[in-house]
């Protein structure tokens, strides 16, 4: 029977030598395109987009700045560049971005915002990755002989490294109406913008409504193969597509791209609460698995545990996991990231889950800790 602990390391499956192919939950970007993307990526028309000529590149920027309501879009080859195009929109060399400490544009970018724009972060620590205006209004420089200016505002809606977190709607509103009274621009690192509206059950147009431009990802729950998008201002949008090009982001027939991204934008954002329900179900058995702790409550589709209880390395624990054929990666010494996506369904999270509850029970039993129950008894 498949899910019992086996004390030889070795899952019921793997001793059967089951071959399905390994469970990736590492991240929602490792979702490969739907069927009907891939037709659509195959019928593209498409033109030279660094001429503004690709009818597929151009049809997409529309429907997101519609969708935002925004006055135009613009695509990008990744949201980090998205998000380098942005803080170079918006600030000057020699400023300061206030922005969370676990943020994306801090930790993930190649030091990007200092390397392309000339900024250097002022980063606000919080438990759950949420910024308030209360936070960032004591955050602001006085202009002065020793500081260097505040230039922009960012914030990560959901916030990834905070596991998935969602900004209410009423503190975002605070902090662009406080950050405009200040004469400051408030940029939205929007990766995962869609699964915070689906958390919330708006629409990203409320979200985004107040942010001086949005950046997010079609490559992640939405499931395009490639491509993230900037909305904003026509003026900020054209300024944009200038350094996108100085960057290599001028991607020419860029229409088999964008024709998946069509897909992912108008159709993929409806299904994105299967990936929190898939999300909410994990966390909830590796809540009740012993020596399992979440570090914050699980909102969208991004559970991180912390597994020191099990007297277990993150590593350690990964790598168990892999043998069973789930994969999931470490964030730090003792805790995981896992990322439900179109390509997990129920069907396979309950696999993972069944991987899941065999590590950390094997890990008890190290431990010298007493039998612990399998995953059947789980749920
Ligand atoms: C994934 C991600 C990005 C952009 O990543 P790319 O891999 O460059 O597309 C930006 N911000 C956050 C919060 C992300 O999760």
């Amino acid at each position: 029977m498949r899910g019992r602990y086996s004390p030889r390391g070795l899952s019921a499956a793997a001793r059967r030598g089951d071959e399905r192919p390994p469970l990736d939950l590492r991240s929602d970007t490792v979702t490969k395109p739907t069927a009907a993307m891939r037709r659509a990526m195959a019928q593209a028309e498409v033109g030279d987009d660094v001429y503004g000529e690709d009818p597929t590149v151009n049809q997409l920027e529309q429907r997101a700045a519609e969708i935002f309501a925004k006055e135009a879009g613009l695509f990008l080859p990744s949201g980090t560049m998205g998000n380098t195009v942005a803080v170079k929109i918006h600030t000057r060399h020699g400023q300061e971005v206030i922005c969370e400490a676990r943020s994306h544009v801090v930790n993930y970018e190649l030091a990007m915002m200092a390397w392309f724009s000339g900024c250097v972060p002022r980063v606000i620590h919080t438990p759950d990755g949420i910024l308030t205006w209360e936070r960032i209004r004591a955050e602001i420089r006085p202009l002065g002989p020793h500081w260097a200016p505040t230039g922009l505002i960012e914030i990560e809606n959901t916030h990834n490294m905070a596991g998935g977190t969602v900004y209410p709607l009423e503190v975002l509103e605070q902090i662009c109406d406080g950050a405009h009274e200040a004469g400051l621009k408030v940029h939205v690192d929007g990766a995962r913008i869609f699964n915070a509206a689906a958390c919330l059950g708006v629409p990203v147009r409320q979200l985004a409504a107040k942010a001086d431009s949005v950046m997010f990802c079609l490559s992640k729950g939405l499931g395009a193969p490639v491509g993230s998008l900037l909305v904003g201002t026509a003026e900020a949008m054209a300024a944009a597509r200038l350094y996108r090009k100085r960057l290599g982001g001028g991607m020419r027939q860029a229409g088999v791209l964008a024709a998946a991204g069509l897909i992912a934008l108008e159709e993929m954002p409806a299904r994105l609460e299967e990936d929190h329900a898939n999300a909410r179900l994990l966390a909830g058995a590796l809540e009740r698995m012993e020596g399992i702790r979440l570090t914050h409550p699980v909102q969208t589709n991004i559970v991180i545990f912390d597994v020191s209880g099990a007297g277990i390395t993150a590593q350690e624990f990964s790598a168990r996991l892999a043998s069973r054929g789930v994969r999931i990666n470490p964030v730090n010494a003792t805790s995981l990231r896992l990322v439900t996506h179109l390509d997990a369904g129920r069907a396979e999270c309950e696999r993972a889950l069944t991987a899941l509850a065999e590590v950390a029970a094997g890990a008890a039993m190290n431990r010298g800790g007493e039998r612990l129950p399998a995953a059947a008894e789980l749920g």
